[in-house]
């Protein structure tokens, strides 16, 4: 009897599930009713500090489901850059979803000195707002200092806001950025001991329930575990040995080497903070993305939603281990199962063909110039406490004051300007002046005074990626562009930064809803993507995007 209701009441069930989920019978007999019509959800991934040789690197260690099921559907930018300086989280996730570059939408850093306020400011700062779920001051976010909208602004204009956005990262700026400013919401990740996903009353002024309930599950605990390799680690061919001396590793364990114990090191790393830092990071932030996926209904009916996530441990692990580590192939063979995880659940709640995906990077990385001088490649690092003190000294020597100078960061100086006025100096003359000392410093390659940066048209290479970085009212008075592999950074791990094109080519996916499949090897622009959003959607352009619509992609 049991043997045989059981089956019964299965058969019953399944078809429930496949009635609420659209059955796939109808789908198949509207199938171009359903190519023509709009994506129910477009879901940007933005991979922070992804190179695009980790696609053709690790190719033979990926499933089918992750990144080879986006080439492998959809299509393949093969050849996409960053078009401006500097390659830096902030200005990458504006760029990535406003399609225009600092000059334009104003995050001309990570942090960045405000002339006006004579302070540091950061890019996702905002004391106007409060932190909502955490008492830390870590939730004081919003997308105030970008000064243009994104393809989910416009999206929400459309749809009469009817069509949400919603951001996730483990990093503030990766979430609130791309969310843009008429979001739903973005969350982001507080670690310490807290462990939870938070947000700012930018957004709201509690977090909703299934948000309460995600945090309260602390499923975030389980990821508290021991990270070892994936596969056995000597079948990891594509990267360098794990015991090197280029590899930063973690407070409390003696080498940079597999495996490491979490649930040891956490407390003197950070707590949660140390799960940011481990591949684990990008897991728990696409257990977070599914349940946001499920508890914002994304994708349930006929107004576009929006769901941008970025995974920011590839950009924690790269700034630690460096770009060629185990660490480093480990994180991506793990996160290419995540995004596995997340098509999957993406098939089942919105549809296979109702939604659209691409994937990017917020800038690459360099390798290790310790490595590469290693192996005989020109590279190095600056020497910033002796430029400094030359640089003074020519201050000095040259105006009788070195208060000329307010502030150096960015590879930017900016001067007092006032100062300057009072001595009766001319900016111009001074900015030239500053030019023709700093470029005969060592490893100092190019050096442009912001005038230049005003009155010359740059068409090609560093200078005009310097100019679409050159934001007017925002950026300082001259522009400091190191030699080529050469960074200020300690002699271990990765950064970013430059113009270069270890900085500025990444990956560029795309499948899904309106996408064709195919690859180029035509140069394709990061600004480029939110207008073919834009296309794909049928709504406006973003208001300062000067990218195009990737027509080749499109159906
Ligand atoms: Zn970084």
């Amino acid at each position: 009897m049991l043997n045989n209701t059981v089956p019964f009441l299965l058969i019953i069930f399944l078809f429930n599930i496949s009635q609420a989920q659209r059955p796939q019978v109808k789908r198949q007999q509207a199938k171009t009713e359903t190519l023509s019509a709009k994506p129910k959800l477009v879901v940007g991934i933005v991979v922070d500090q992804m190179r695009y040789d980790y696609l053709t690197r690790f190719e033979n260690k990926f499933g089918t489901g992750g990144f080879m099921r986006m080439i492998n559907e959809g299509f393949n930018c093969k050849n996409n850059h960053f078009n401006y300086v500097p390659t830096y989280t902030g200005p990458g996730h504006a760029s990535v979803y406003t399609g225009t570059t600092p000059k334009y939408h104003g995050i001309i850093g990570n942090n960045w000195y405000d002339k006006e306020i004579k302070t540091s400011v950061y890019c996702a700062g905002d004391d106007e707002v409060q932190s909502v779920g955490t008492s830390a001051s870590s939730g004081q976010m919003s997308p105030h200092r970008m000064k243009t909208t994104t393809f989910g602004d416009e999206n929400r204009l459309f749809t009469q806001m009817r069509g949400k956005t919603i951001g996730v990262s483990i990093k503030d700026r990766g979430a609130v950025l791309p969310a843009g400013h008429t979001a739903n919401a973005a969350y982001w990740f507080q670690g310490k001991d807290e462990g939870n996903w938070i947000s700012s009353t930018f957004y709201m002024n509690d977090l909703p329930k299934w948000v309460k309930d995600f945090n309260a599950e602390k499923s975030v605990s389980k990821y508290l575990t021991e990270w070892n390799t994936l596969y056995d680690i000597n079948t990891y061919t594509e990267s360098g040995s794990d015991l090197n001396t280029f590899e930063g590793g973690f407070k409390g364990k003696e080498t940079a080497t597999f495996p490491y114990q979490l649930d040891v090191l956490k407390d003197e790393n950070g707590g949660y903070d140390l799960l940011k830092a481990t591949a684990y990071g990008n897991s728990l932030t696409t257990d977070f993305a599914l349940a946001a996926l499920k508890g914002e209904q994304l994708g349930q009916d006929n107004d576009t939603d929006v769901l941008a996530v970025s995974y920011s441990s590839t950009d924690y692990v790269g700034h630690n281990f460096g770009v060629n580590s185990k660490e480093v192939q480990d994180t991506y063979i793990r996160l290419d199962k995540d995004l596995e995880r997340l098509f999957n659940a993406l098939d089942a709640q919105v549809g296979k063909g109702n939604y659209t995906v691409f994937l990017t990077a917020d800038h690459a990385a360099i390798d290790v110039p310790a490595y590469l001088k290693s192996v005989k490649i020109p590279s190095g690092y600056l020497d910033n406490r002796k430029t400094k003190k030359q640089f003074e000294a020519f201050m000095e020597i040259t105006y009788k004051d070195s208060d000329l100078i307010e502030n150096v960061s960015n590879n930017q100086i900016f001067l007092n300007r006032e100062k300057i006025k009072a001595l009766g100096l001319n900016l111009t003359d001074v900015q030239n002046a500053i030019v023709n000392e700093l470029i005969t410093y060592d490893h100092i390659d190019k050096v442009y005074a912001a005038t230049t940066m005003r009155s010359t048209q740059f068409t090609i290479g560093i200078e005009a990626l310097l100019q679409k970085g050159f934001n007017q009212k925002r950026s300082g008075d001259v522009i400091i562009v190191p030699e080529p592999a050469f960074i200020s950074y300690h002699k271990t791990g990765s950064t970013h930064g430059s113009g270069l094109n270890y900085d500025t080519h990444v990956p560029l996916l795309f499948f899904g809803n309106g996408i064709k499949h195919g690859q180029t090897l035509q140069k394709t622009e990061i600004t480029d993507i939110a207008p073919t959003m834009s296309a794909l959607l049928g709504i406006s352009l973003p208001n300062g995007a000067i990218g195009k619509p990737l027509e080749i992609v499109l159906e």
